[in-house]
């Protein structure tokens, strides 16, 4: 479905204001779902409080939240006890009564996760555990015939059958954020990216944006890709040092990971009727290319796993320099290169070609074939990479003295974001 814009919805004119004020008790950066899920819990808490979201681009959930798998998931991946294994569960809870209050499509069309051989059993039963111990309702381990019911054209010799896992239209629920955000008296302002966060002396921050400036109380950063790049000054020290962003967390970057998909084209798209996933590697934080019919009933294949030269590379081959620079400046880049090579050169081939990717899906669905894969969407995961070149897998929000940082907010947390928001807001008010 095409995100509305100021240009096509009126609503959406009005939730964008032209002009921020310029001063606020809280300025969130960034209105994906994370920062909207973020504005609306605290306006929710403390009604009145004056709240600004600043969002560079032109409409809301234009990266990460509007370019997904678009799966609310079930909480099964997660180590226990983790963010996201905790705000992964009642995240989804929280996702599907909001969607159900609003009137947003999310249907519980339900996931297969597959093991094809023998060799991946062990992991599927670690995953198993994982779900039951994460509270996951009704997860239950099926063998061939079990998935033959289910997904008649899938191949395995057992599967994880998570009938709770759903699919939903996050981009509409970014809108709807939004509006709850702007029907509570928030302030929304897009086209409008921040380009400095100062700490003021007598406590509270100076944003300065591409329209002016705004000073706020607290600030809360979920700029996705970006997390690491908005450089906060402390104005406290008098001009001396300048504090990062990467003081919230020194020893966390961003590195880009774009994700493709190919679209599945009838009549091979009946060949799948649900979300059919891979058992995943354990060690790395991402699923698997795997089959999913979307809310539109689209079915698509992917996502690959890409580290890319920008934060925004929708289109393969783009280049951003200042990005480039970052990600080959950064240690843990290489780290993790030398560890992964073998999985990057994988990578590599499924984004080049797509037999190689018609052959990854073809381990759980034989029939289907690489004519059958049209050019689909891509989105680019903002991935926060340690020093040491560890994928870091669970959630990170760190502060500094004058803002919080959200500097790790992979999948899940596009279902978890109603839980995410609450999470900051509670960490907000503990920090006034
Ligand atoms: C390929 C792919 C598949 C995925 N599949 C799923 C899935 O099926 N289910 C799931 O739960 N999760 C999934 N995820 C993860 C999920 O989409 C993200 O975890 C979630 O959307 C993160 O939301 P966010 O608000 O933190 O980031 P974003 O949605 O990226 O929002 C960040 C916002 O900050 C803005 N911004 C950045 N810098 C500035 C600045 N300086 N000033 C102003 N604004 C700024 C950006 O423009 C952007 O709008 C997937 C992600 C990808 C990429």
């Amino acid at each position: 479905m095409p995100a509305a814009t100021p240009a096509t919805d009126p609503a959406a004119a009005a939730r964008a204001a032209a002009v921020p004020p310029d001063a606020c008790d809280l300025a969130v950066v960034g209105a994906g779902l994370v920062g909207l899920a973020t504005a609306r819990a605290l306006l929710r808490r403390r009604p009145g409080l004056s709240v600004v979201v600043l969002e560079r681009e032109t409409r809301v959930a234009r990266h990460q939240s509007g370019s997904n798998s678009g799966v609310a998931h079930a909480g099964i991946y997660y180590a226990p006890g983790s963010l996201k294994a905790r705000l992964c569960v009642s995240g989804q809870r929280a996702l599907a009564d909001y969607c159900a209050q609003r009137g947003i499509p999310y249907e519980r069309i339900g996931k297969l996760i597959v093991a094809t051989d023998a060799s991946e059993v062990g992991r599927l039963e670690e995953l198993e555990r994982r779900g039951r111990a994460n509270g996951v309702a009704g997860l239950r381990r099926i063998d061939a015939a079990g998935i033959a019911a289910i997904e008649p054209h899938v191949r395995g010799v057992a599967a994880l059958h998570s009938p709770a896992t759903a699919v939903v239209d996050f981009p509409a629920v970014a809108r709807a954020l939004a509006d709850d955000v702007v029907a509570a008296g928030g302030t929304l302002v897009t086209g409008c990216g921040v380009e400095r966060l100062v700490a003021l002396d007598g406590g509270g921050v100076e944003l300065t944006h591409a329209r002016g400036r705004l000073r706020a109380r607290r600030a809360v950063v979920c700029a996705g890709a970006w997390a690491d790049v908005l450089v906060e000054h402390d104005g406290r020290s008098g001009g001396g040092r300048d504090r990062t962003a990467d003081d919230a967390a020194p020893d966390v970057r961003i590195v880009p990971f774009r994700g493709a998909y190919r679209v599945v084209r009838e009549p091979a798209a009946q060949l799948v009727r649900g979300l059919v996933y891979p058992v995943p590697d354990p060690a790395l934080p991402f699923l698997g290319v795997h089959l999913t019919r979307g809310i539109d009933g689209e079915v698509h294949v992917g996502p690959t796993a890409l580290m890319v030269a920008a934060r925004d590379a929708y289109r393969l081959g783009r280049v951003v320099p200042g990005d480039l620079a970052a990600t080959l400046r950064w240690p843990g880049t290489w780290r993790m290169a030398r560890h992964w090579w073998r999985t990057g050169i994988t990578e590599l081939r499924h984004a080049a070609s797509v037999r190689a990717l018609a052959t990854e899906a073809q381990r759980f669905v034989p029939a289907l074939t690489p004519a059958d894969l049209l050019p689909g969407p891509a989105g680019v995961r903002g991935q926060a990479v340690g020093r040491d070149g560890a994928l870091i897998d669970d959630f990170v929000v760190s502060e500094t003295g004058a803002a919080l940082h959200v500097r790790n907010a992979p999948s899940p947390a596009a279902t978890a974001c109603l839980a995410l928001g609450e999470l900051i807001a509670t960490r907000v008010e503990a920090s006034r």
